[in-house]
Protein backbone atom coordinates (compact mmCIF):
# COMPACT_ATOMS: atom_id res chain seq x y z
CA UNK A 1 0.00 0.00 0.00
CA UNK A 2 1.45 3.23 -0.79
CA UNK A 3 0.42 7.03 0.35
CA UNK A 4 -1.49 9.04 -2.00
CA UNK A 5 1.82 11.62 -1.67
CA UNK A 6 4.45 8.86 -2.76
CA UNK A 7 2.30 8.18 -5.57
CA UNK A 8 1.87 11.37 -6.99
CA UNK A 9 5.29 11.92 -6.48
CA UNK A 10 6.36 9.12 -8.19
CA UNK A 11 4.24 9.93 -11.25
CA UNK A 12 5.46 13.40 -11.74
CA UNK A 13 9.11 12.24 -11.77
CA UNK A 14 8.31 10.08 -14.42
CA UNK A 15 7.27 13.34 -16.84
CA UNK A 16 10.58 14.58 -17.90
CA UNK A 17 9.30 15.32 -21.91
CA UNK A 18 7.26 18.29 -23.14
CA UNK A 19 6.01 19.14 -26.60
CA UNK A 20 7.34 21.69 -28.37
CA UNK A 21 6.01 25.08 -27.97
CA UNK A 22 3.94 26.53 -30.09
CA UNK A 23 2.60 30.26 -31.25
CA UNK A 24 -1.19 31.10 -31.49
CA UNK A 25 -2.54 34.08 -31.87
CA UNK A 26 -3.36 36.13 -28.80
CA UNK A 27 -7.39 35.76 -29.36
CA UNK A 28 -7.31 32.08 -29.32
CA UNK A 29 -4.65 32.15 -26.06
CA UNK A 30 -7.57 31.90 -23.09
CA UNK A 31 -6.63 29.05 -20.71
CA UNK A 32 -3.43 27.84 -22.76
CA UNK A 33 0.10 27.54 -20.78
CA UNK A 34 2.69 30.32 -21.20
CA UNK A 35 5.63 28.66 -22.33
CA UNK A 36 8.40 31.44 -22.10
CA UNK A 37 8.79 34.83 -20.00
CA UNK A 38 7.26 37.60 -20.63
CA UNK A 39 8.72 40.98 -20.33
CA UNK A 40 7.97 44.56 -21.18
CA UNK A 41 9.61 45.74 -24.44
CA UNK A 42 8.92 49.14 -22.70
CA UNK A 43 7.34 50.91 -19.92
CA UNK A 44 4.05 51.05 -19.32
CA UNK A 45 2.41 53.35 -19.07
CA UNK A 46 4.98 54.43 -21.37
CA UNK A 47 5.15 58.68 -19.93
CA UNK A 48 3.71 60.10 -16.94
CA UNK A 49 -0.07 60.83 -17.82
CA UNK A 50 -3.59 62.22 -16.45
CA UNK A 51 -5.24 60.38 -14.33
CA UNK A 52 -8.48 62.42 -14.50
CA UNK A 53 -10.19 64.71 -16.66
CA UNK A 54 -9.05 67.95 -15.36
CA UNK A 55 -6.00 71.13 -15.99
CA UNK A 56 -2.76 70.20 -15.66
CA UNK A 57 -0.49 72.89 -14.08
CA UNK A 58 3.13 72.98 -12.82
CA UNK A 59 3.70 72.59 -9.03
CA UNK A 60 4.83 76.30 -8.44
CA UNK A 61 1.68 77.59 -9.60
CA UNK A 62 -0.48 75.88 -6.83
CA UNK A 63 -1.50 78.31 -3.86
CA UNK A 64 -1.04 77.83 -0.19
CA UNK A 65 -4.73 79.02 0.29
CA UNK A 66 -7.23 80.50 -1.43
CA UNK A 67 -7.47 80.34 -5.38
CA UNK A 68 -5.10 81.35 -7.98
CA UNK A 69 -6.27 82.39 -11.69
CA UNK A 70 -4.29 80.45 -14.35
CA UNK A 71 -4.49 80.79 -17.89
CA UNK A 72 -5.85 77.51 -19.82
CA UNK A 73 -3.54 77.68 -22.99
CA UNK A 74 -5.21 74.42 -24.85
CA UNK A 75 -7.24 71.38 -24.68
CA UNK A 76 -5.77 68.11 -24.35
CA UNK A 77 -8.00 64.92 -25.61
CA UNK A 78 -6.41 61.32 -24.74
CA UNK A 79 -3.78 60.35 -27.27
CA UNK A 80 -2.83 64.27 -27.94
CA UNK A 81 0.35 65.50 -27.08
CA UNK A 82 1.45 68.84 -26.28
CA UNK A 83 4.56 70.35 -27.91
CA UNK A 84 5.22 73.15 -26.03
CA UNK A 85 6.18 73.91 -22.54
CA UNK A 86 3.39 75.01 -19.98
CA UNK A 87 4.89 78.32 -18.94
CA UNK A 88 4.14 79.87 -15.21
CA UNK A 89 0.70 81.14 -14.69
CA UNK A 90 -0.38 78.85 -17.42
CA UNK A 91 -2.60 75.50 -17.24
CA UNK A 92 -3.68 73.45 -19.93
CA UNK A 93 -6.92 71.35 -20.00
CA UNK A 94 -6.29 67.26 -20.13
CA UNK A 95 -8.57 64.10 -20.41
CA UNK A 96 -7.72 60.73 -18.51
CA UNK A 97 -4.91 59.11 -20.24
CA UNK A 98 -3.20 62.21 -22.35
CA UNK A 99 0.26 62.34 -21.67
CA UNK A 100 1.97 65.08 -19.12
CA UNK A 101 2.78 68.56 -21.01
CA UNK A 102 6.24 69.26 -20.27
CA UNK A 103 5.90 72.07 -17.07
CA UNK A 104 3.00 70.53 -15.65
CA UNK A 105 3.93 68.35 -12.91
CA UNK A 106 0.10 67.87 -11.23
CA UNK A 107 -3.61 67.72 -12.19
CA UNK A 108 -6.91 69.25 -10.85
CA UNK A 109 -9.92 66.90 -11.28
CA UNK A 110 -12.47 69.06 -13.51
CA UNK A 111 -14.99 69.64 -10.51
CA UNK A 112 -12.46 70.87 -8.14
CA UNK A 113 -11.26 73.98 -9.98
CA UNK A 114 -13.85 77.15 -11.40
CA UNK A 115 -13.64 77.96 -15.29
CA UNK A 116 -14.19 81.70 -16.37
CA UNK A 117 -13.69 82.26 -19.92
CA UNK A 118 -9.73 81.71 -20.49
CA UNK A 119 -9.34 81.57 -16.79
CA UNK A 120 -9.31 78.72 -14.59
CA UNK A 121 -9.32 79.13 -10.81
CA UNK A 122 -7.36 76.76 -9.10
CA UNK A 123 -7.68 75.40 -5.18
CA UNK A 124 -4.46 74.06 -3.05
CA UNK A 125 -3.44 70.66 -4.16
CA UNK A 126 -0.89 68.40 -3.53
CA UNK A 127 2.04 68.26 -5.31
CA UNK A 128 2.01 65.50 -8.21
CA UNK A 129 -1.78 64.78 -7.25
CA UNK A 130 -3.74 63.07 -9.98
CA UNK A 131 -0.60 62.22 -12.24
CA UNK A 132 -0.30 58.23 -13.28
CA UNK A 133 3.59 57.52 -13.91
CA UNK A 134 5.89 56.18 -16.40
CA UNK A 135 6.08 52.63 -15.82
CA UNK A 136 4.25 53.02 -12.81
CA UNK A 137 2.26 49.39 -14.16
CA UNK A 138 5.18 47.81 -15.53
CA UNK A 139 8.86 48.80 -15.87
CA UNK A 140 10.75 47.85 -19.19
CA UNK A 141 12.34 44.46 -18.97
CA UNK A 142 10.31 43.11 -16.19
CA UNK A 143 8.99 39.88 -15.96
CA UNK A 144 5.36 40.37 -16.36
CA UNK A 145 4.08 36.87 -16.49
CA UNK A 146 6.33 33.65 -15.43
CA UNK A 147 6.38 30.97 -18.05
CA UNK A 148 4.05 28.21 -16.76
CA UNK A 149 1.49 30.70 -16.01
CA UNK A 150 -2.26 29.91 -17.21
CA UNK A 151 -3.47 32.74 -19.61
CA UNK A 152 -6.93 33.95 -17.95
CA UNK A 153 -8.19 37.35 -19.43
CA UNK A 154 -6.37 39.44 -17.68
CA UNK A 155 -2.94 38.27 -18.73
CA UNK A 156 -4.21 38.58 -22.05
CA UNK A 157 -5.14 41.74 -21.60
CA UNK A 158 -1.31 42.37 -20.32
CA UNK A 159 0.09 41.22 -23.21
CA UNK A 160 -2.32 42.79 -25.56
CA UNK A 161 -0.73 46.24 -23.32
CA UNK A 162 2.41 45.16 -24.62
CA UNK A 163 1.59 45.34 -28.25
CA UNK A 164 2.15 41.29 -28.93
CA UNK A 165 -0.66 40.09 -31.06
CA UNK A 166 0.61 36.22 -31.07
CA UNK A 167 1.96 34.18 -27.85
CA UNK A 168 4.66 31.19 -27.39
CA UNK A 169 2.34 28.85 -25.47
CA UNK A 170 2.83 25.17 -24.84
CA UNK A 171 0.94 22.57 -26.96
CA UNK A 172 -1.95 20.80 -25.16
CA UNK A 173 -1.36 16.99 -23.79
CA UNK A 174 -3.62 15.02 -26.35
CA UNK A 175 -5.45 12.80 -23.91
CA UNK A 176 -7.27 9.28 -25.09
CA UNK A 177 -9.90 7.99 -22.78
CA UNK A 178 -11.73 4.74 -23.05
CA UNK A 179 -14.56 2.87 -20.58
CA UNK A 180 -13.73 -0.78 -19.98
CA UNK A 181 -16.76 -3.38 -19.29
CA UNK A 182 -19.56 -5.03 -20.99
CA UNK A 183 -21.96 -3.43 -18.86
CA UNK A 184 -21.43 -0.36 -19.80
CA UNK A 185 -23.41 1.19 -22.08
CA UNK A 186 -23.38 4.57 -24.88
CA UNK A 187 -25.66 7.35 -23.61
CA UNK A 188 -28.40 7.60 -26.27
CA UNK A 189 -28.36 4.01 -28.04
CA UNK A 190 -30.70 1.55 -25.86
CA UNK A 191 -29.21 -0.37 -22.72
CA UNK A 192 -29.92 -4.30 -22.63
CA UNK A 193 -30.92 -5.43 -19.10
CA UNK A 194 -27.87 -5.50 -16.75
CA UNK A 195 -26.11 -2.31 -18.59
CA UNK A 196 -25.49 1.02 -16.86
CA UNK A 197 -24.88 4.05 -18.86
CA UNK A 198 -21.21 5.25 -19.40
CA UNK A 199 -20.58 8.29 -16.46
CA UNK A 200 -17.12 8.20 -16.36
CA UNK A 201 -15.92 9.28 -20.11
CA UNK A 202 -18.13 11.97 -20.04
CA UNK A 203 -16.67 13.37 -16.15
CA UNK A 204 -13.42 12.28 -17.20
CA UNK A 205 -13.72 14.38 -20.51
CA UNK A 206 -14.89 17.21 -18.49
CA UNK A 207 -12.12 17.33 -16.23
CA UNK A 208 -9.42 16.68 -19.05
CA UNK A 209 -10.34 19.60 -20.95
CA UNK A 210 -10.44 21.75 -17.69
CA UNK A 211 -7.24 20.39 -17.25
CA UNK A 212 -6.03 21.90 -20.82
CA UNK A 213 -5.90 18.80 -22.94
CA UNK A 214 -7.15 17.51 -26.24
CA UNK A 215 -9.76 14.55 -25.67
CA UNK A 216 -9.42 11.49 -27.90
CA UNK A 217 -12.50 9.70 -27.36
CA UNK A 218 -11.95 5.86 -27.66
CA UNK A 219 -15.09 4.64 -26.86
CA UNK A 220 -15.84 1.59 -24.37
CA UNK A 221 -14.47 -1.70 -24.80
CA UNK A 222 -15.97 -4.86 -23.98
CA UNK A 223 -14.41 -6.79 -21.05
CA UNK A 224 -12.62 -9.01 -23.81
CA UNK A 225 -8.78 -9.28 -23.93
CA UNK A 226 -8.10 -8.88 -27.54
CA UNK A 227 -10.41 -5.25 -27.60
CA UNK A 228 -8.88 -4.19 -24.94
CA UNK A 229 -5.30 -4.59 -26.21
CA UNK A 230 -6.18 -3.55 -29.69
CA UNK A 231 -7.65 -0.67 -28.42
CA UNK A 232 -4.79 0.26 -25.78
CA UNK A 233 -2.06 -0.08 -28.58
CA UNK A 234 -4.07 2.42 -30.29
CA UNK A 235 -4.21 4.67 -27.83
CA UNK A 236 -1.10 4.73 -26.82
CA UNK A 237 -0.10 5.63 -30.76
CA UNK A 238 -1.97 8.83 -30.64
CA UNK A 239 -2.32 10.23 -27.06
CA UNK A 240 0.11 11.56 -24.83
CA UNK A 241 -1.67 10.23 -21.80
CA UNK A 242 -4.32 7.13 -22.00
CA UNK A 243 -6.83 7.07 -19.04
CA UNK A 244 -9.17 3.85 -18.42
CA UNK A 245 -11.44 3.24 -15.96
CA UNK A 246 -13.09 -0.08 -14.70
CA UNK A 247 -11.23 -3.20 -14.90
CA UNK A 248 -8.68 -2.49 -12.33
CA UNK A 249 -10.17 -4.14 -9.04
CA UNK A 250 -9.49 -8.11 -8.83
CA UNK A 251 -12.39 -9.55 -10.06
CA UNK A 252 -12.10 -12.14 -13.50
CA UNK A 253 -13.33 -9.88 -15.92
CA UNK A 254 -10.57 -7.00 -14.70
CA UNK A 255 -7.87 -7.19 -17.86
CA UNK A 256 -5.91 -3.56 -17.81
CA UNK A 257 -3.20 -4.86 -15.28
CA UNK A 258 -2.78 -8.19 -17.67
CA UNK A 259 -2.94 -6.15 -21.13
CA UNK A 260 -0.63 -4.28 -20.18
CA UNK A 261 1.55 -5.98 -18.50
CA UNK A 262 2.13 -7.61 -22.43
CA UNK A 263 2.12 -4.18 -24.39
CA UNK A 264 3.82 -1.98 -21.66
CA UNK A 265 4.53 -1.67 -18.38
CA UNK A 266 2.31 -1.49 -15.39
CA UNK A 267 2.57 -0.52 -11.87
CA UNK A 268 -0.44 -2.03 -9.75
CA UNK A 269 -1.20 0.06 -6.81
CA UNK A 270 -3.46 -0.12 -3.93
CA UNK A 271 -3.36 3.31 -2.81
CA UNK A 272 -4.07 4.23 1.16
CA UNK A 273 -7.02 6.05 0.14
CA UNK A 274 -10.83 5.99 0.43
CA UNK A 275 -12.49 6.15 -2.04
CA UNK A 276 -10.38 4.83 -5.00
CA UNK A 277 -7.94 2.61 -4.05
CA UNK A 278 -6.70 0.45 -6.81
CA UNK A 279 -5.06 2.00 -9.44
CA UNK A 280 -2.87 1.05 -12.31
CA UNK A 281 -0.12 3.29 -13.39
CA UNK A 282 2.08 2.95 -16.27
CA UNK A 283 2.84 3.39 -19.48
CA UNK A 284 2.30 2.12 -23.08
CA UNK A 285 5.26 3.58 -25.17
CA UNK A 286 5.61 6.72 -25.16
CA UNK A 287 2.10 7.15 -23.41
CA UNK A 288 1.65 7.56 -19.51
CA UNK A 289 -1.07 5.12 -18.43
CA UNK A 290 -3.41 5.52 -16.21
CA UNK A 291 -6.06 2.84 -15.19
CA UNK A 292 -8.56 4.37 -12.69
CA UNK A 293 -11.15 2.50 -10.98
CA UNK A 294 -14.90 2.03 -12.38
CA UNK A 295 -16.54 3.25 -9.68
CA UNK A 296 -17.67 6.88 -10.76
CA UNK A 297 -16.43 8.79 -7.34
CA UNK A 298 -13.41 6.86 -7.18
CA UNK A 299 -12.48 7.66 -11.03
CA UNK A 300 -13.18 11.32 -10.20
CA UNK A 301 -10.98 11.59 -7.29
CA UNK A 302 -8.35 9.41 -8.52
CA UNK A 303 -8.12 11.75 -11.25
CA UNK A 304 -8.00 15.16 -9.48
CA UNK A 305 -5.25 13.42 -7.33
CA UNK A 306 -3.07 12.03 -9.73
CA UNK A 307 -4.04 12.67 -13.06
CA UNK A 308 -4.54 16.42 -12.94
CA UNK A 309 -0.97 17.15 -11.67
CA UNK A 310 0.29 14.79 -14.32
CA UNK A 311 -1.51 16.94 -17.14
CA UNK A 312 0.01 19.79 -15.78
CA UNK A 313 3.23 18.99 -15.50
CA UNK A 314 2.81 17.58 -19.66
CA UNK A 315 1.14 21.23 -19.88
CA UNK A 316 3.91 22.71 -18.41
CA UNK A 317 2.33 24.75 -15.59
CA UNK A 318 4.31 25.85 -12.61
CA UNK A 319 1.63 24.92 -10.07
CA UNK A 320 0.92 21.26 -10.07
CA UNK A 321 -1.45 21.31 -7.07
CA UNK A 322 -4.80 23.41 -6.45
CA UNK A 323 -4.49 25.79 -2.81
CA UNK A 324 -6.79 24.30 0.27
CA UNK A 325 -8.56 26.02 3.06
CA UNK A 326 -9.68 25.11 6.27
CA UNK A 327 -13.38 25.18 7.31
CA UNK A 328 -14.99 23.85 10.55
CA UNK A 329 -17.00 20.85 10.34
CA UNK A 330 -20.28 21.26 10.89
CA UNK A 331 -21.32 17.55 11.47
CA UNK A 332 -19.19 14.71 13.14
CA UNK A 333 -17.33 12.29 10.18
CA UNK A 334 -16.56 8.62 10.55
CA UNK A 335 -12.35 8.39 9.81
CA UNK A 336 -10.40 5.46 9.98
CA UNK A 337 -6.63 6.49 10.76
CA UNK A 338 -3.41 4.86 8.25
CA UNK A 339 -5.46 5.97 5.26
CA UNK A 340 -6.38 9.24 3.57
CA UNK A 341 -10.15 9.92 3.19
CA UNK A 342 -12.05 12.33 0.80
CA UNK A 343 -15.85 12.99 1.92
CA UNK A 344 -17.72 15.43 -0.82
CA UNK A 345 -18.60 18.33 1.12
CA UNK A 346 -20.69 21.88 0.72
CA UNK A 347 -18.67 24.34 2.07
CA UNK A 348 -20.79 27.98 3.05
CA UNK A 349 -19.97 30.93 5.12
CA UNK A 350 -21.87 30.69 8.04
CA UNK A 351 -21.76 33.41 11.13
CA UNK A 352 -18.72 34.98 9.87
CA UNK A 353 -16.62 31.20 9.47
CA UNK A 354 -16.39 28.79 6.65
CA UNK A 355 -18.13 25.79 7.58
CA UNK A 356 -18.14 22.45 6.09
CA UNK A 357 -20.62 19.44 5.90
CA UNK A 358 -20.56 16.45 3.49
CA UNK A 359 -23.06 15.55 0.68
CA UNK A 360 -24.86 13.04 2.61
CA UNK A 361 -24.34 9.29 1.54
CA UNK A 362 -20.40 8.97 0.49
CA UNK A 363 -20.24 5.61 -1.10
CA UNK A 364 -17.91 5.09 -4.34
CA UNK A 365 -20.92 4.65 -6.81
CA UNK A 366 -22.87 7.36 -5.39
CA UNK A 367 -22.05 10.09 -8.28
CA UNK A 368 -24.99 12.73 -7.21
CA UNK A 369 -22.51 13.34 -4.32
CA UNK A 370 -20.41 15.07 -6.23
CA UNK A 371 -23.07 16.95 -8.02
CA UNK A 372 -24.26 18.07 -4.93
CA UNK A 373 -20.93 18.80 -3.22
CA UNK A 374 -18.54 22.31 -3.90
CA UNK A 375 -15.34 20.97 -2.42
CA UNK A 376 -13.43 17.60 -1.59
CA UNK A 377 -13.06 17.21 2.65
CA UNK A 378 -9.58 15.93 2.73
CA UNK A 379 -8.94 14.12 6.07
CA UNK A 380 -5.44 13.33 6.52
CA UNK A 381 -3.82 9.42 6.95
CA UNK A 382 -3.46 10.01 11.17
CA UNK A 383 -6.78 11.70 11.82
CA UNK A 384 -9.09 9.91 13.56
CA UNK A 385 -13.66 10.21 13.69
CA UNK A 386 -14.12 14.07 13.23
CA UNK A 387 -16.43 15.95 15.91
CA UNK A 388 -18.44 18.98 15.03
CA UNK A 389 -16.55 22.31 15.42
CA UNK A 390 -12.92 20.92 14.26
CA UNK A 391 -11.27 21.94 11.89
CA UNK A 392 -10.74 20.17 8.75
CA UNK A 393 -9.18 20.78 5.41
CA UNK A 394 -11.09 21.55 2.35
CA UNK A 395 -10.28 21.43 -0.61
CA UNK A 396 -12.74 23.45 -3.29
CA UNK A 397 -13.88 22.09 -7.00
CA UNK A 398 -12.67 24.42 -8.94
CA UNK A 399 -13.03 25.84 -12.50
CA UNK A 400 -11.03 25.85 -15.83
CA UNK A 401 -8.21 28.08 -14.12
P1 LIG B 1 -14.90 -2.44 -12.26
O1 LIG B 1 -13.69 -1.92 -11.57
O2 LIG B 1 -14.72 -2.57 -13.73
O3 LIG B 1 -15.35 -3.72 -11.65
O4 LIG B 1 -16.04 -1.38 -12.02
C1 LIG B 1 -16.48 -1.03 -10.71
C2 LIG B 1 -17.88 -0.47 -10.74
O5 LIG B 1 -17.91 0.71 -11.53
C3 LIG B 1 -18.90 -1.40 -11.37
O6 LIG B 1 -20.12 -1.26 -10.64
C4 LIG B 1 -19.04 -0.86 -12.77
O7 LIG B 1 -20.27 -1.16 -13.34
C5 LIG B 1 -18.89 0.62 -12.55
N1 LIG B 1 -18.41 1.27 -13.77
C6 LIG B 1 -17.36 0.85 -14.53
N2 LIG B 1 -17.19 1.65 -15.58
C7 LIG B 1 -18.12 2.63 -15.50
C8 LIG B 1 -18.45 3.75 -16.29
N3 LIG B 1 -17.74 4.05 -17.39
N4 LIG B 1 -19.47 4.55 -15.90
C9 LIG B 1 -20.17 4.25 -14.78
N5 LIG B 1 -19.91 3.20 -13.98
C10 LIG B 1 -18.90 2.39 -14.33
MG1 LIG C 1 -15.46 -3.69 -15.19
Amino acid sequence: MISVRDGQNHILARIDRLRPPEHVPLVAALGRVLAEDARAPFDVPPTDNSAVDGYAVGSADIPESGRQALTVVGDLPAGAVFTGVLAAGQAIRIMTGAPMPAGADTVYPQEDVERAGEQVLVPPIAKGANVRRRGEDVTAGAVVIAAGTVLRPQELGLLASLGQSQVLVRQRPRVALLSTGDEVAEPGTPRRPGQIYDANRFTLRGLVEQCGGLVLDLGIVPDRHEALRARLLEAGRVADVVITSGGVSVGVYDLVKAVLGEIGGVDFWQVAMQPGRPLAVGRIGQAHFFGLPGNPVASTLTFLLFVRPALYKLAGRQRLFPDCWQARAAEPMRKKTGRREFKRGVLRLADGGWEVRTTGPQGSGILSSMVAGNCLIVLEEERGDVRPGELVTVEPFTGPA
